[in-house]
């Protein structure tokens, strides 16, 4: 399976969304075995599912909290994403992680939430250039990857996001990715045994319509969350086509 997430991250406002599900819709085509999913911003989730549902694109919220409800001012719940439409969340991207202290422990108890609402997690993982420098990758994602441990059974898609490449221009190279995701794979292996064999490996960073072809083709990677590119009806038709093959 294939799988392409548009992440708007805190861009457009409903006019451009609307616009934007308006000419990505006109031109999509659903195709076996390639999932399509967009994670706008939290006000047009409701209305974003309205709109590109009926073809089966699904909807993902870019966060959420893990407490059921009560008094957490500005945080919204699983629960809440369940009734605007979505199916899925992203978990950990490194903007969270970075700017909004975003912790292991919170994210463990988020993958919970979410599965117990019946989101599908898509956990982001990856390293700051920090830490490739200085040789850390694979203990990086080792220890981001270990909040599976935890987690038990469940529906569950990846992304590596290397942090340096993340809306930066700057792709990691088909080697990078492919080290990283064969590391990725192997502790998916021991921390879910069967169910890690068949997770999806997402790549994100700096991904664009020109270089999709040659990372899909990089062994373990099995779609892309999309950025910047993603705000382009053109240009996200044109990753998900790519996809499609
Ligand atoms: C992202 O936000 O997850 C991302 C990969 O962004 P960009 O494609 O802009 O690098």
């Amino acid at each position: 399976m294939r799988c392409v997430v548009a992440n708007w991250k805190m861009n457009m406002l409903w006019q451009e969304a609307a616009s934007f599900c308006e000419a990505f819709m006109g031109g999509y085509t659903p195709a076996e075995g390639v999932q399509t999913a967009i994670a706008p911003p939290f006000p047009w989730l409701a209305r974003t599912s309205q709109e590109v549902r009926s073809k089966g694109v699904r909807v993902f919220a870019q966060n959420a909290h893990f407490e059921e409800k009560g008094a957490y001012t500005g945080e919204v719940s699983m629960a809440m994403l369940r009734d605007a439409g979505c199916t899925g969340v992203i978990l950990g991207h490194s903007e969270r992680r970075t700017l909004f202290g975003e912790t292991d422990e919170a994210l463990t108890r988020k993958l919970a939430a979410a599965r117990s609402h019946g989101l599908l997690p898509l956990l982001c993982v990856g390293e700051t250039l920090h830490e490739r420098d200085t040789e850390q990758t694979f203990a990086v994602l080792k220890r981001q990857l270990g909040i599976l441990a935890e987690a038990g059974a469940g529906p569950l898609w990846i992304a590596y996001e290397p942090v340096w490449a993340i809306g930066t221009g700057r792709r990691a190279d088909a080697n990078q990715i492919r080290e990283a995701h064969q590391f990725i794979r192997e502790e998916l292996r021991v921390l879910m045994g069967e169910a890690g064999e068949m997770t999806p490996i997402l790549y994100g960073g700096s991904v664009t319509p020109e270089t999709f072809d040659e990372i899909l083709a990089i062994p373990e990677v099995a779609g892309g969350l999309v950025g910047g590119a993603s705000l382009d009806p053109g240009k996200f038709l044109s990753l998900v086509q790519t996809a499609q093959g």
